[in-house]
Formats: structure tokens, C-alpha cells, sequence
């Protein structure tokens, strides 16, 4: 088994190429990533130590070379991870989302095609729905309308939309997953969790957006792993699967979480301007993937948050 990982050294990428390698120790995984300020190469090499693990430092935009990869390797499976994926990057220079993750996906998808490639998975987000208001009970479940707010989830909406097309148009057999936000070991500083425990580790003040009352679902990355593993082994070509945590809480109450539990003051949460149009409450009903592919989650948010807290206070002080 030969399976392609795209943005393998990127957040999720890593820990998913990670969890292959050591669940699956005979699968061979080709990691493909450009490397872009997201990449952790901290994480990249530890996967490059393994034998089974092959690296090529490639921009998924790259046609050609994504067509000499492919044709080389003859992967059975190609999973996508490979994105820009900071909302607020996005609302500053939409151009790079349209590219990476529309045109993007649009190659490897047309590589996939022409190498009778067994499975296409495409990593998306619960971001394609659009947002639910505050005090809603309502979730989305995966034929809910597409109503992305930001070029970031517009992109990833576009490149759903797409891969459907590929399943439709040509049967290229494919799956995809939308996740809610995750947390865990080496995701960039710039996003919610890393970003508050780095300002409350060096008591630095922390921006916090709007009213902080903005809620968020956490899912654990070892639990996306799962369930991906889960969808590439007894998913059905060309369904969507929802992956949530039902671990609801507020931005506002999270970092006050974080700064708690590393001892700091809370004063230094400064509230600042809002993020254009930010999404208020995403929630996700994943009873398809719980009920059709026996998936749940297994990972307790307080636990994991106190282990990757220790985690990042030794990243942090190197
Ligand atoms: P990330 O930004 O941490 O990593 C993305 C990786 O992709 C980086 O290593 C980067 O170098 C690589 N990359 C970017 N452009 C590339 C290109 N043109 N060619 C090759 N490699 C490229 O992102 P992440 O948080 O790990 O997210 C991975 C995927 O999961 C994305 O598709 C994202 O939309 C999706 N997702 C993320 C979350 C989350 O909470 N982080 C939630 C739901 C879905």
C-alpha cells in the first residue's frame, strides 16, 4: 500500500503521516509539501527518519512535477491536507487560497485520474457550511448548503465541490471529510490555541476577537486521524463524512482556560476589533460516520490540553 500525503509537514499532515507510519508500519507513505511558513520541519524530519517515508519538497500547483511524482510512485491512495488554511491570511491576499486549494486540488485530482489511483480523500472543514447563530441548537449534518463566509472556506468549498465533480463527471473514486477545528502537537503559532498558550507562557497580551463569545468545536488530531483511517478503509466512494468532537466551547473561555492552567493573569486578554465577518458557531452532527463507520471520539479536551500545554512549554523554550 502506497499512499500519497500532501502537506505532510503541515499541522494535521504530519500527525496523520505519523499515525500511518506507526499503525500501518508496512504502508509506504510519499510525502508531498511545499514547505510554506505553516511547515513544521521539526516534524518533517522525525517522519523522514522513517524508512517508509519519502519526501518531495513539491508545490501541489506544480502539474508537471506532480504528474512525474505520481507516474514514479504509482500511489494506490492520495490523501489532501495540502492548503492554505489561516482564515485571516485569507481576508488579507485571497489570491494564494484560490490557487493552493481550487487549482491545487484540481491537479492532484487530474493526476489521480490518470494513474488509476483506488482512493482520493480531501481533507475540508466544517468552515464550507457557513456559520449557525449563538444560541442555535442546530447542526450541520453533510447535505446542509454550502455557505462558506471567508476566501479561506470559499477555496475549500470550490475544491469539495470540485473532487465531487471528478466522482460525478469521470467516477473517480473519491471521499472527503469535513473536520471541525483541531488542536494538538505542532500546529502553527498563529492559530487560537498555540497563540494563547505563546502569550501565556512569555505574559505577552493576548488579542482576542470581538466579544470572544464565538464558539468552536475541538476535536483532538489523533481523533482526525481515526477517523480518517476509518473513511479510507470502510468509507463509501463518494460520500461526505462530518468529524466533530461535540466539544463546544467559547474563545473567550478557552484562553481563559489556558492562562489558568499556565498561571497567568487573564488581564492580559486584550479584546480587539472583530475578524470581518466571523463566523459565530460552528457545530457538526457526525452521526453518519459514528453510525455507518463505527468512529467516535476518544480523546478528553481537558486532558490533552494540559499534555499539549507541557508539550508547547518545551517547544516554547527551545
Ligand atoms: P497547515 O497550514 O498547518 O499545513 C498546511 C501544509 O500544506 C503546510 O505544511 C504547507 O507547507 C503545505 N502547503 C501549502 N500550500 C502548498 C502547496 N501549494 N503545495 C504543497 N504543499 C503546500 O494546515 P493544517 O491545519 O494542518 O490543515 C490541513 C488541512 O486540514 C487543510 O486542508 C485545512 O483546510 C484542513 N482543516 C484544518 C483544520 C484545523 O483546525 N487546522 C480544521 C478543518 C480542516
Amino acid at each position: 500500500m502506497k499512499i500519497v500525503i500532501t502537506g505532510c509537514a503541515g499541522f494535521i499532515g504530519a500527525n496523520f503521516s505519523q499515525y500511518y507510519l506507526t499503525h500501518y508500519p508496512t504502508y509506504n507513505i510519499v510525502g508531498i509539501d511545499c514547505l510554506t511558513y505553516a511547515a513544521n520541519t521539526v516534524a518533517l524530519s522525525k517522519l523522514k527518519a522513517n524508512d517508509h517515508f519519502t519526501f518531495y519538497q513539491t508545490d501541489i500547483c506544480n502539474r508537471a512535477e506532480i504528474r512525474n511524482i505520481f507516474q514514479k510512485e504509482k500511489p494506490d491512495i492520495v490523501v489532501n491536507f495540502a492548503a492554505e488554511s489561516h482564515v485571516d491570511r485569507s481576508i488579507e491576499n485571497p489570491d494564494i487560497f484560490i490557487k493552493t486549494n481550487v487549482l491545487g486540488t484540481q491537479i492532484l485530482l487530474d493526476a489521480c485520474l490518470n494513474n488509476g489511483i483506488k482512493r482520493f480523500h480531501q481533507i475540508s472543514t466544517d468552515e464550507v457550511y457557513g456559520d449557525l447563530p449563538l444560541e442555535s441548537k442546530e447542526t450541520f449534518i453533510e447535505t446542509s448548503p454550502l455557505k462558506p463566509s471567508s476566501p479561506y472556506s470559499a477555496s475549500k468549498a470550490a475544491a469539495d465541490l470540485l473532487t465531487l465533480s471528478y466522482y460525478k463527471t469521470y467516477q473517480l473514486p473519491v471521499t472527503i471529510s469535513r473536520s471541525s477545528n483541531n488542536y494538538g502537537k505542532y500546529q502553527h503559532t498563529e492559530k487560537l490555541i498555540p497563540k494563547a498558550i505563546f502569550s501565556a507562557i512569555n505574559k505577552q497580551a493576548f488579542p482576542l476577537y470581538g466579544n470572544g463569545l464565538n464558539v468552536r468545536e475541538w476535536l483532538h488530531v489523533d481523533d482526525h486521524s481515526r477517523a480518517i483511517d476509518c473513511i479510507l478503509h470502510r468509507g463509501t466512494i463518494g460520500e461526505i463524512y462530518n468529524i466533530g468532537s461535540g466539544c463546544f466551547m467559547a474563545n473567550a473561555e478557552l484562553v481563559k482556560v489556558i492562562f489558568q492552567k499556565i498561571n497567568v493573569s487573564k488581564s492580559l486578554v486584550q479584546f480587539v476589533e472583530d475578524r470581518k465577518g466571523h463566523d459565530k458557531k460552528y457545530a457538526l452532527d457526525c452521526s453518519k460516520l459514528q453510525n455507518q463507520l463505527g468512529w467516535k471520539p476518544q480523546e478528553n479536551f481537558d486532558k490533552q490540553l494540559e499534555k499539549l500545554i507541557l508539550w508547547y512549554q518545551n517547544e516554547f523554550a527551545v
